[in-house]
């Protein structure tokens, strides 16, 4: 199967899935996955219409998205991988959105950086929600608090939550935390479910879904 037809796939899985969960159309938005994929691999699915794709190193994407992104305009890149207080400049100045905000260190950089790069971006704080100890992202527990402090006291505006349920684990209690931490928090917008569990990813709510294999193939 061809690039496009995989996507055109994917969109329409995410339209029944809107359907089937008495959501409006459209409101889930596509973030493509591009990581380990060449400016080549990813040209087809611009052509396509796509326009809003997702990262997960900082240096990888600096190698082909100036590029993208000065041929096509409208590109909105997520920045979807745990980000180094030494990136933060780097990250600003290249991406639209930053999911991973996690720690009150990463939270101060990136709120110094917006300020003197005279950019906003959107930010979401990533969730840890089965609590792996490999994996980046604020407890569940501590969540409701830390959106607070980036609001309160960094003045950064946190637009939503995004969170990976454990790869070995039924998502779906996940993703349902996720939710119930977002209304506690008082944010609109979820990122969460990838090529194995967006369409259950829609039905517990996500705003926005991350596709990475389902469109470009396997990694
Ligand atoms: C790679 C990645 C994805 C996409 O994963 P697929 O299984 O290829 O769809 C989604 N979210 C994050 C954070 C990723 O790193």
């Amino acid at each position: 199967m061809e690039l496009q037809e995989r996507l055109n796939e994917v969109r329409s899985h995410i339209a029944a899935a809107e359907r089937r969960a008495g959501r409006a159309a459209g409101s889930v938005q596509l973030v493509a996955v591009s990581k380990t994929f060449d400016a080549d691999q990813i040209r087809p699915a611009i052509s396509a219409g796509q326009r809003v794709f997702g990262e997960n190193r900082v240096q990888e994407s600096q190698g082909k998205w100036p590029e993208l992104k000065a041929e096509t305009p409208g590109i909105e890149l997520h920045l979807i991988g745990p980000l180094q207080s030494n990136k933060a400049a780097d990250a600003v100045a290249l991406f639209d959105v930053i999911e991973t905000i996690d720690r009150e260190k990463i939270a101060h950089a990136i709120a110094d950086e917006m300020k003197r790069q005279g950019k906003s971006l959107q930010l979401y704080v990533q969730v840890n929600t089965g609590l792996e100890p490999q994996k980046a992202g604020i407890a569940p527990d501590d969540t409701v608090a830390f959106v607070d402090l980036c609001r309160k006291e960094l003045g950064l505006s946190i637009e939503g939550l995004m969170c990976i349920p454990p790869a070995e684990e039924n998502p779906g209690p996940h993703f349902a935390l996720l939710a119930k931490l977002a209304k506690q928090a008082g944010v609109e917008k979820l990122s969460m479910g990838m090529s194995s569990d967006y369409e259950t990813a829609v039905a517990f709510g996500a705003t926005s879904v991350r596709v990475g294999s389902a469109i470009f193939g396997a990694r």
